[in-house]
C-alpha cells in the first residue's frame, strides 16, 4: 500500500545505543523523545532497547497510548500540561515540564486527588523565546512552586533551538547551572535534574567536551532521523536509514518546465515561481501535501528533483535520473524532521515496521 513510510526499528534502536553511550561519557541521562513519531508504541519500544528508561512526548493522548501498549518506560510530558488535562498528567505521567504556577496548582490538586506524586521541572528561558519563565523571575516562582502539596520540584530544564532557532552554548547553559544552584538551596535537594533539549545540544557536547552541568537530555531527531536541522547537519555518527517515504507514480510525461498562460496564485495562495529549463521529463507521485511536507522530501535516487506539488499530488523531475522510473513504479525519499512527523501523523500513509 503507497504511500508507505518504512521505519527500521533496529536503526533507531542502534541510534539510540549510541546517543546514550555518548551522554552517558559525560555524565547525561537521555529521555527519548517520542513525539516525531506520534508516540508510536514500536517505536518507543525500540527506543527502550537501545538504553533510555524515560520517554518524553507532548501529547498526553501519546503517552496514554504508549502505556496502554505496554510500553514500560517512566513517562515525561515535554509540552506544558493544558489546564484542560492535568488529571490525565497525573495518572498517565510521571514528569513534566512546567513554567506557569496556575498548571503546577491545578497538577498538585489533581494529584492529591488521585493519590499520585507528579514531578516537575521548571522550565527557564535561556533565549530561544519558547516556554520558560524569564531568570529574573525564577527565584519567586520556585519559592511559590514549593509550596504546593502535590507535586514534587525535581529540577530546572531549558529549551533550545526550537522557536527561536537559538544554538545551545557556554553561556546559556551556564545560565542553567547558576539556576541549578538556587534550585539545590530554595529546595534543599542534593541532586536536582538539570535537563536540556534538544538534539542541538548533541553538538555543543561534542565541541566543547563539557556537560556544563547538564545530567539530563531530551532527544528526538537525533534518535530518529540522525540529523539535527538546527545545527544544519548530518550527525555523522548516528545512522540516517530510519524512515524511507515510499510513493506511486501515476502519470509520466515529457512537458515544459515553464507553465502556460496567465499565471495565478497556486492552490496554497503562493505565487510559483518556475525556471525555463526546457522541454523535462516528469512524474507525478500519488503523494501530496495530505501525506508529509513535500519540501523534506530528498530523493534517494540521483537525479531525481523534487519540484513541488499540492495535497495529493508531488511533481518530480526525473530526466536525469539514474534509475529508468515509469508509472506504477515506485520512488523513495529520506525525510526532513517536518515531513517525517507529517507523514507519521497522516491517516493516508501506510506504516510499515522492518
Ligand atoms: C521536541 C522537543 C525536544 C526534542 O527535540 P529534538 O530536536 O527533536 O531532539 C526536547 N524537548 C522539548 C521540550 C521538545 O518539545
Amino acid at each position: 500500500m503507497f504511500p508507505a513510510l518504512e521505519i527500521n526499528l533496529s536503526a533507531i534502536e542502534d541510534n539510540v545505543r549510541r546517543v546514550v553511550e555518548f551522554c552517558t561519557s559525560y555524565g547525561i541521562n537521555v529521555v527519548g523523545i517520542t513525539k516525531g513519531a506520534c508516540g508510536e508504541p514500536k517505536v518507543a519500544k525500540a527506543i527502550l532497547r537501545g538504553g533510555v528508561q524515560i520517554l518524553g512526548d507532548s501529547r498526553i493522548q501519546n503517552i496514554i497510548k504508549m502505556k496502554e501498549s505496554n510500553v514500560k518506560a517512566e513517562f515525561m510530558l515535554i509540552r506544558s500540561p493544558m489546564i484542560s488535562e492535568v488529571e490525565s498528567v497525573v495518572k498517565y505521567a510521571e514528569y513534566s515540564l512546567n513554567s506557569e504556577l496556575k498548571v503546577l496548582e491545578q497538577l498538585s490538586k489533581a494529584s492529591l486527588e488521585y493519590g499520585r506524586r507528579h514531578k516537575a521541572i521548571i522550565m527557564v528561558d535561556v533565549g530561544d523565546r519558547r516556554e520558560g519563565i524569564m531568570p529574573n523571575e525564577f527565584v519567586p516562582f520556585l519559592k511559590e512552586a514549593k509550596k504546593l502539596k502535590g507535586v514534587e520540584i525535581v529540577g530546572v530544564g531549558t529549551n533550545l533551538g526550537c522557536f527561536g532557532g537559538v544554538l545551545p552554548t557556554p553561556r546559556n547553559h551556564e545560565m542553567l547551572k547558576k539556576l541549578t544552584e538556587k534550585v539545590k538551596y530554595i529546595l534543599g535537594i542534593e541532586n536536582p535534574i538539570i535537563s536540556s533539549g534538544g538534539t542541538v545540544v548533541l553538538n555543543l557536547l561534542e565541541r566543547e567536551q563539557s556537560s556544563y552541568g547538564i545530567n539530563q537530555l531530551r532527544i528526538g531527531e537525533g534518535i530518529l532521523l540522525g540529523t539535527d536541522s538546527t545545527g544544519n547537519r548530518t550527525i555523522p555518527w548516528l545512522r540516517q536509514d530510519t524512515f524511507t517515504l515510499k510513493a506511486e507514480i501515476v502519470e509520466v510525461k515529457w512537458k515544459p518546465s515553464l507553465p502556460e498562460g496567465p499565471v495565478g496564485k497556486d492552490a496554497f495562495g503562493n505565487t510559483p515561481i518556475f525556471e525555463d529549463l526546457g522541454i523535462r521529463k516528469r512524474a507525478i507521485l500519488a503523494l501530496g501535501k495530505q501525506d508529509t511536507e513535500i519540501s523534506g522530501l530528498f530523493p534517494l535516487y540521483s537525479g531525481v528533483k523534487v519540484l513541488g506539488g499540492s495535497s495529493d499530488h508531488t511533481i518530480i523531475d526525473i530526466t536525469e535520473s539514474k534509475v529508468p522510473l515509469d508509472v506504477g513504479d515506485i520512488v523513495k525519499f529520506k525525510l526532513s524532521y517536518s515531513a517525517m512527523l507529517r507523514g507519521m501523523t497522516s491517516p493516508y500513509v501506510h506504516k510499515a515496521y522492518i
